[in-house]
């Protein structure tokens, strides 16, 4: 990508938020270029999607293809790698791949999504897929007929994660650090109290990820003891604790956060306050804790008409259309 190559938005993501931006802003005839290193986003990884309107159940990385797919359709260009760092001078913004290239925009869409949040443990991070996942819904399907998997967390996305694992794993501790579960779903909160073997571990942390580096995860210690002992012999843990929004590039730019959240903020347009840049997707604070693949796809196309907006008001006459380019799918 060399800086000559300008483009009316530049869409940082390859999730449903980038993708639906991409697809309306090339359909409002305004030229993107999509720039991400992994494709999908989280959606990617969701395992079975049955919410997204429109199919009773696909995978969601079989999703995510789709969406990619119709951008495509309409040449919209695709860069494998990530923004390190974004700028904005004389009314334009330059943003700063981690490939090195620069690429010059009228307007930025960021949606860049969030990043899950760690125990902080040793052996945490090496133990990842040897014991230690962050979803349920990705893994659960791997501890069928296993003894033991905990659980770490206490909000919605725990909540329902200890109510599938129930159905693969013998006994599912679920390891919460108050003594009452965060906001989760009704309907989650009965399922989970109506499944026998979920033990439900409040008011406890888990401080100690026990195992060796060849055959990974073999136990967790507790906080606290829980049934007469703080040592649990389990074969997975799974680590529900939230997510944090990737701000660091909004916050250099002074784009303002959810002061609660941490959220990039934006209005019913998806604008932030720095004129020209808008945002969509888990990285905001849009859809408040509906955070879901169709609530980011309807930001994303939100965001694409106020791109088209300003853009229409901005544009000058430098614009150029480069050549398709493709990223290659990371899955
Ligand atoms: C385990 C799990 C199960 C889920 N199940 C469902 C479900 O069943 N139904 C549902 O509707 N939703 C589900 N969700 C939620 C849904 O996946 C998210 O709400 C949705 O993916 C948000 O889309 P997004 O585009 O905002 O962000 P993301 O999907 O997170 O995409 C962000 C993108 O930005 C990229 N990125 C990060 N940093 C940079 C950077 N510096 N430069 C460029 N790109 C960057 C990422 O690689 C990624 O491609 C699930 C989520 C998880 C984790």
């Amino acid at each position: 990508m060399t800086s000559e190559s300008r483009y009316d938005v530049l869409i940082g993501g390859q999730g449903a938020a980038a993708y639906a931006a991409a697809l309306y802003a090339a359909r409002y005839q305004i030229k993107p270029i999509v720039v991400g290193e992994e494709f999908g986003g989280e959606t990617a990884i969701s395992g079975s999607i049955e919410n997204y309107p429109g199919y009773v159940d696909i995978d969601g990385f079989d999703l995510m293809t789709k969406f990619r797919d119709q951008a495509l359709k309409y040449e919209v260009p695709i860069v494998g790698a990530n923004l390190e760092r974004i700028t904005k001078q004389d009314g334009e913004f330059l943003s700063e791949l981690s490939d090195g290239s620069k690429i010059p925009s009228v307007a930025v869409i960021l949606a860049i999504g969030r990043e899950r949040r760690k125990l902080g443990l040793p052996h945490e991070e090496e133990w990842i897929g040897k014991g230690v996942s962050y979803c349920s819904t990705c893994d659960a399907p791997l501890y069928k007929g296993r003894r033991a998997v905990a659980v770490a967390g206490g909000g919605n996305a725990a909540v329902e994660g200890a109510i599938l694992l129930s159905k693969y794993a013998r006994d599912i501790y679920l390891v919460y650090r108050r003594e009452k579960f965060f906001r989760p779903e009704p309907i989650n909160l009965r399922l989970l109290n109506e499944r026998e073997n979920v033990h439900q571990v409040m008011g406890a942390e888990i401080i100690e990820l026990i195992g060796d580096d060849e055959a990974g995860l073999k136990a967790i210690r507790l906080s606290r003891p829980f049934n007469g002992k703080d040592v649990y012999e389990v074969d997975g843990v799974f680590v529900e604790i939230g997510a944090d929004p990737r701000a660091e590039i909004p916050k250099a730019l002074k784009v303002d956060l959810n002061p609660e959240t941490n959220e990039v903020h934006v209005d019913k347009m998806m604008r932030t306050n720095v004129p020209g840049l808008f945002a969509a997707g888990d990285l905001t604070d849009a859809s408040g804790p509906l955070k879901q693949t169709v609530t980011a796809a309807a930001q994303g196309a939100i965001a694409a008409l106020a791109t088209y907006q300003y853009v229409s008001e901005h544009r000058s006459e430098q614009s150029v259309r480069p050549a398709k380019k493709e990223a290659v799918a990371k899955r």
